[in-house]
């Protein structure tokens, strides 16, 4: 055995003993795969395989890895402060990034609260919310309503909006926060919405409102809770009937945001503006951890009332380095045919995973923007699907029934091919198999 196949050997063997993966044992723990280095496209394993990317590092790598424009803002700004509290200070990429999401996010959104990760800006949103009401004199207004299959963080309010299942609310019994939970959206995108499909979303709200700080919700993408794709009239009427009961909607782009459906922000597709906004993932091109909760001047002005203040402040707040690569990742997109790239995927992904239409453990295939899904009808074996998409030369990470795609907006047609073309004969192969 080689030197280096030693090294990895070993840096398997403490990985696997020591280090927490993302939902995993520490005691059977799914197989991991070691990475050397990232570029482009690509994955490059410490035993020389090259793996096509397929999940954008969980949505977030729009532009590829290791860009040189990344890199490069990352380095100028190491130069000059890598870090500075946020508290009394100020600094010139925290204040760029807040004029660009201020500049192409929804207008009512006026105000900018930098945070460090997904999670987080979703707990930012509920107490902003709940916040605005206690300001208002309705401190009661605490609770929230959400719709079933949602994923917000796996921080306990955002946990506590998460679908109950998934996310097993019944573990956590008496520690979170119970919430409200409407019917998931019956309605597709692209279709309509009838009221009945509204029916207990609007019923809840009816029975309810007195008590609700907001209602939350992933617009038109519904991710980890499902990957559901549903109509952008069914959020335009939640919207409507969140202004009907005057109840503040939070929406949480944190996956579909920075063009991922084909929208800049996938609340465009339904032409309507929620009162408070979170972005992460994407919003650094997948490089650094950083989050944002953008607030109306409505909202923001509630809570500030009376001299009242927003209680939430965390050490690496507005970390310069993270804002200037955010700057710099947001201006590569703008600068870039980005609309085409996604409509060009989004064509690939449909006629590339066609096939899986007709194979006996599919449930569901469907396609939007730059996100493919194949919902097979039964569980699948992750660990042995995952085995057979390396082999191929493609990195999957499939979930429950779901085996899906969201690639780098940036890959070319040929990778796409072959990523699609190894999902599907791995689906042939491995779905047979599920359960
Ligand atoms: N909201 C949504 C819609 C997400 O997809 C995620 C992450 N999968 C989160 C919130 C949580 O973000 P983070 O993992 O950065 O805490």
């Amino acid at each position: 055995m080689t030197a280096a196949a030693d090294a990895t050997r070993e840096l398997l063997s403490f990985d696997k003993e020591h280090l927490w993966h993302p939902y995993t044992s520490m005691t059977t723990p799914l197989p991991v795969y070691a990475v050397a280095s990232a570029s482009g496209v690509h994955l490059e394993l410490c035993d020389g395989r090259r793996l096509i990317d397929g999940m954008s590092s969980w949505w977030a790598a729009l532009h590829g890895y290791n860009h040189p424009e990344l890199n490069r803002a990352l380095q100028e700004q190491a130069g000059r402060m890598s870090h500075i509290m946020f508290g009394g200070l100020t600094h010139a990429p925290a204040v760029e990034l807040g004029r660009l999401l201020v500049a192409l996010t929804p207008a009512p959104l006026q105000k900018v609260f930098l945070c460090d990760s997904g999670s987080v800006s979703v707990e930012v949103a509920m107490k902003m919310a709940m916040q605005y009401w206690v300001a208002s004199g309705q401190p009661q207004r605490k609770k929230f309503l959400t719709i079933r299959s949602g994923y917000h963080g796996d921080t306990f309010n955002a946990m506590s909006v998460c679908d109950p299942v998934t996310s097993m609310h019944g573990m956590f019994r008496g520690a979170l926060p119970e919430n409200y939970f409407a019917d998931a959206p019956g309605c597709r995108f692209g279709e309509d919405c009838s009221d009945a499909c509204m029916g207990s979303f609007a019923a809840l709200l009816d029975a309810h409102s007195d008590s609700l700080a907001a209602v939350i919700a992933e617009p038109i993408v519904q991710g980890a809770g499902g990957m559901r794709f549903y109509s952008a009239a069914h959020l335009r009427k939640m919207r409507e009937l969140c202004d009907q009961y005057g109840v503040l909607l939070i929406l949480d782009e944190i996956a579909t945001g920075f063009g991922r459906t084909g929208k800049l922000f996938a609340c465009e597709h339904a032409g309507i503006a929620p009162d408070i906004l979170c972005v992460g993932k994407a919003l650094t091109g997948g490089m650094m951890s950083l989050a944002a909760t953008l607030a109306s001047t409505e909202v923001a002005e509630g809570i500030s009332r009376n001299g009242g203040v927003f209680m939430h402040g965390p050490t690496f707040m507005g970390n310069p380095l993270a804002c200037a690569v955010a700057c710099a990742s947001i201006r590569l997109l703008l600068d870039s045919p980005w609309e085409e790239r996604v409509r060009r995927i989004e064509d690939a992904l449909r006629d590339g995973l066609m096939p899986c239409r007709e194979m006996p453990g599919v449930h569901d295939v469907r396609a939007l923007g730059a996100i493919g899904v194949v919902e097979m009808r039964e569980p699948v074996d992750v660990a042995a699907m995952q085995r057979r998409f390396v082999d191929r030369g493609v990195w999957i990470r499939p979930f429950g029934k779901l085996v899906y795609v969201m690639p780098p907006l940036v890959m070319g047609m040929d990778d796409l091919s072959m990523l699609t073309r190894a999902l599907v004969d791995t689906v042939a192969e491995e779905g047979v198999h599920v359960g």
